[in-house]
């Protein structure tokens, strides 16, 4: 079993159960159309994390890591009619792509875009009217990770779900002496969780498309 192996599985399967609608489409044309780089979550990502926000219905979504909203998108389909999700986006062609791509969805209602670093912006949120999130989805710088963690759980509510992406990293995490500052924030931020008592997690690993990796489901105690 090797690459092409999972990348024709993840087709024969996103062909069959998880086709992507045709807003979701539009994104990753129009994306493309603006040079951004193909590093959104897969279909079956997209749907799945999508599912958990319908299973834990969701109504106030925090995503750390726009790019052009795809992953955005997915979340903000399942939301019911009063809900709201917040996603932090620091590059400022990605939040005008991904603002396009939300409005021509019909979702620009729903959906707020903040600009900057997410450190900076992060400490914002209260004030600007966004806390108490039930569902966390981490996707940005990964070196920064431990941070966007320890913020994830003091925003979060009791009993929200927290995904973490990319946390493998094709089997580097487990490297201890790894120079790559995304692998390091990784360790880090495994380590920040294995200690916390608000903390009760899973990783799981993955393949597919776009290759070897995992992430970290989190349940806030
Ligand atoms: N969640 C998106 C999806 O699946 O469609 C993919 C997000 S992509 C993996 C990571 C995004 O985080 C990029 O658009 C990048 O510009 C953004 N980013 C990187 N550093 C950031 C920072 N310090 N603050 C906010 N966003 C950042």
């Amino acid at each position: 079993r090797n690459d092409h192996t999972w990348s024709s599985v993840e087709q024969f399967f996103t062909e069959k159960l998880q086709p992507e609608s045709k807003n979701l489409k539009y994104v990753r044309k129009n994306n493309q159309r603006n040079g951004l780089p193909e590093i959104d979550v897969t279909p079956p990502q997209g749907k799945f994390i999508a599912m958990l926000a319908q299973l834990k219905e969701a109504k106030n979504i925090l995503e750390i890591g726009t790019l052009g909203g795809y992953s955005t998108i997915w979340l903000a389909e399942t939301l019911p009619q009063d809900g709201k999700l917040v996603t932090l986006e620091v590059d400022p062609t990605h939040v005008k792509t991904a603002q396009k791509n939300i409005n021509t969805a019909g979702l620009e209602d729903k959906i707020t875009i903040i600009e900057g670093s997410a450190l900076e912006t992060l400490p914002t949120l209260k004030e600007r009217g966004f806390s108490d999130f039930d569902f966390i989805f981490i996707d940005a710088d990964k070196p920064n990770n431990p941070r966007y963690i320890e913020w994830a759980l003091a925003l979060a509510k009791k009993g929200a779900i927290i995904i973490s992406d990319n946390v493998v990293r094709d089997g580097e995490v487990i490297n201890k002496n790894s120079t790559d500052e995304r692998v390091i924030g990784v360790r880090k931020f495994v380590d920040i969780l294995s200690e916390d008592q608000r903390a009760d997690s899973v990783a799981l690993q993955t393949v597919g498309e776009k290759g070897y990796d995992g992430f970290v489901l989190t349940i806030v105690q």
